[in-house]
């Protein structure tokens, strides 16, 4: 089927945003600390970027949100850009979990390896990659967001990350016992404050559109021209974000949507069309998985509208 022209494309960003309200009535917001609780339930936002760099959106897309989980894909960028193979996947595997995001039961029986990077075990891991390797791994993951959605006011709400230290329990839970297997390398708080400030990125659908356009463009990022990833890097990163990227619901949403994506409990899920664009859709109410509802609801609407997808 041939792609949608410009002002198609719009018109079906545009009915997205008019439906999505129709999701309000379900879900709820994160609250597991009160700067995400106080969120208002009811927005929505959609951008996508073309793989030439070309940003199209509708709704609340320039609305910053707490991009959360979705950082955990930034960060494992930054790894597979400084560390080798082996430095990486000795300490952390590439499997879907089968679990909630932060839970713990696994470690036990998995000797301190979590599953996959993009479960908080796993991007504790990979924060303790950074700080053990990087001088200023806050800073230098910031650039890295900026530089990516060329947008260089991108910053830390700091707010969110004192409050997720505030309630540090579990996720301090999960680095300390990778740390009693020797898995962790670092000063366990040095990586929690690395890792919280990694989850209060505040971005919005537009500017998180962007910083995926890489994976949509064979590793160059279209918006300044450098080479971000390999090929094989982008291969293995999308591979990745389709088995693990919503959390025990990856089956689901690869069932639905049929790309490989990545959510936050801010309510954000970026997802990739390979060669063609990247996409983020926003809207706050969770299901029991911690996934957007409006914004998982609009992706099957956009993979629908595209005539296209990589599944077929
Ligand atoms: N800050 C959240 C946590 O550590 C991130 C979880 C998420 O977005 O999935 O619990």
């Amino acid at each position: 089927a041939t792609p949608l022209n410009q002002e198609e494309l719009q018109a079906l960003l545009e009915q997205l945003a008019k439906e999505a309200p129709r999701c309000f009535g379900e879900g709820r917001v994160a609250s597991y600390i009160p700067a995400l609780a106080e969120v208002e339930p009811d927005q929505f936002g959609i951008a996508v970027c073309h793989a030439d760099g070309r940003v199209q959106c509708a709704g609340a897309a320039s609305t910053p949100f707490s991009i959360q989980s979705i950082s955990k894909v930034h960060a494992l960028v930054l790894a597979m850009q400084r560390l080798t193979p082996e430095e990486i996947w000795s300490r952390v595997g590439r499997e879907p979990s089968g679990q909630a995001f932060n839970s713990i039961v696994q470690l036990e029986v998995e000797n301190g390896i979590p599953r996959n990077p993009f479960i908080n075990a796993g991007a504790l891991m990979v924060s303790d990659m950074l700080t053990s390797r990087l001088v200023m791994p806050q800073h230098t993951l910031r650039e890295q967001v900026r530089r990516l959605a060329a947008t260089p006011t991108i910053d830390f709400d700091e707010r969110v990350a004192r409050s997720e230290m505030d309630h540090k329990a579990r996720n301090a839970a999960l680095a300390y016992l990778m740390q009693a297997y020797g898995n962790i390398h670092s000063d366990v708080e040095l990586v929690l404050d690395t890792y919280f400030h990694y989850c209060a990125l505040a971005m919005n659908c537009v500017e998180l559109a962007k910083s995926f356009a890489f994976l949509a463009n064979r590793g160059v990022n279209p918006n300044d021209g450098t080479r971000v990833f390999s090929e094989i890097h982008t291969r293995q990163m999308n591979a990745l974000l389709l088995t693990c990227g919503l959390y025990d619901a990856a089956g689901d949403f690869a069932w639905r949507v049929g790309l490989p994506g990545k959510s936050g409990v801010g309510g954000g899920i970026v997802a990739i069309l390979p060669r063609r664009m990247s996409i983020c859709v926003w809207s706050p109410r969770l299901d029991s998985y911690g996934n957007s509802i409006a914004g998982r609801h609009a992706l099957e609407g956009l993979v629908s509208g595209l005539r296209f997808t990589p599944m077929g």
